[in-house]
């Protein structure tokens, strides 16, 4: 049975006292309220990863990077990379977000990179892919969205395919409050797992964590959840308000 996951991805928000009181509230709630099922994910800025990690402790929650360099080491100022993740036992890491793609130009080729790197490192990569709302309108989206895929997935084995989970964000839904309806989320998660399944065989295909992310809040995540082939969601604002973010997980059936 595939993993239902539910990540948080804070961007770059809060200050570090700002982040550990919110990781604090999530973590009074969610203990009673959280199905076992269901991964909860946090993914905190780069510096507040080790301190968030301690303060998470064995709790069930755990945390993910918002990206990784395409390099292991060495003379790359700011990066951060996947081994530096596994060295600090951070275990998700987010690749290619539209926001990543938009303002650092990251494309295919670079993220197919990155996704070796993180799996690599025996980091899962959360791979984001979607498209913008010219290509929706221009009723492209499924081209789009399966070319990303292509791109960044498929020189991988099966094996290592299923260590990545998918995340189908439409960039007209990120940070909008405009989400897709849970007949449009369906449609994209089921085209992105038909492609799969034509490629590594149906088994595959449904071993793969396919999330919808593009604001989910507490009120529209339990019918995107109950989509068929919707088996989580990626969060961006409501993952900044402890309430709203544990009411989204708890969405999760
Ligand atoms: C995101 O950052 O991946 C995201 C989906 O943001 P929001 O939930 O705010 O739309």
């Amino acid at each position: 049975m595939r993993k239902k996951i539910v990540a948080g991805n804070w961007k770059m928000n809060k200050t570090l006292s700002e982040a550990k009181a919110l990781v604090a509230e999530v973590m009074g709630m969610i203990s009673s309220e959280v199905k076992a099922n269901t991964q909860v994910v946090l993914c905190v800025p780069f510096p507040y990863l080790v301190p968030i990690k301690n303060q998470l402790g064995n709790s069930s929650v755990i945390t993910g990077a918002q990206n990784c360099s395409e390099h292991d080491w060495g003379a790359y100022t700011g990066e951060v990379s996947a081994l530096m993740l596994k060295s600090m036992e951070v275990p998700y890491v987010i690749l290619g977000h539209s926001e990543r793609r938009q303002y650092f130009g990251e494309d295919g080729t670079l993220l197919a990179t990155k996704v070796n790197k993180a799996l690599a490192a025996e980091r899962t990569p959360i791979f984001c892919c979607g498209e913008a709302l010219e290509i929706r309108e221009a009723g492209t989206h499924e081209k789009l969205v399966k070319q990303q895929v292509e791109e960044a997935l498929f020189y991988l084995s099966a094996d290592d395919l299923k260590k990545v989970v998918i995340a189908y964000e439409p960039v007209w839904a990120i940070g909008t409050g405009k989400t897709a309806t849970a007949q449009q989320a369906q449609e994209m998660h089921a085209v992105i797992r038909k492609q799969l399944a034509s490629k590594y065989g149906e088994a595959v295909a449904n071993e793969i964590s396919i999330l919808y992310g593009g604001s989910v809040n507490a009120k529209n995540a339990a019918e995107l959840f109950a989509c068929p082939d919707v088996d989580g969601g990626l969060v961006g604002g409501a993952s900044l308000k402890s309430r709203e973010f544990v009411d989204v997980v708890k969405a999760m059936k």
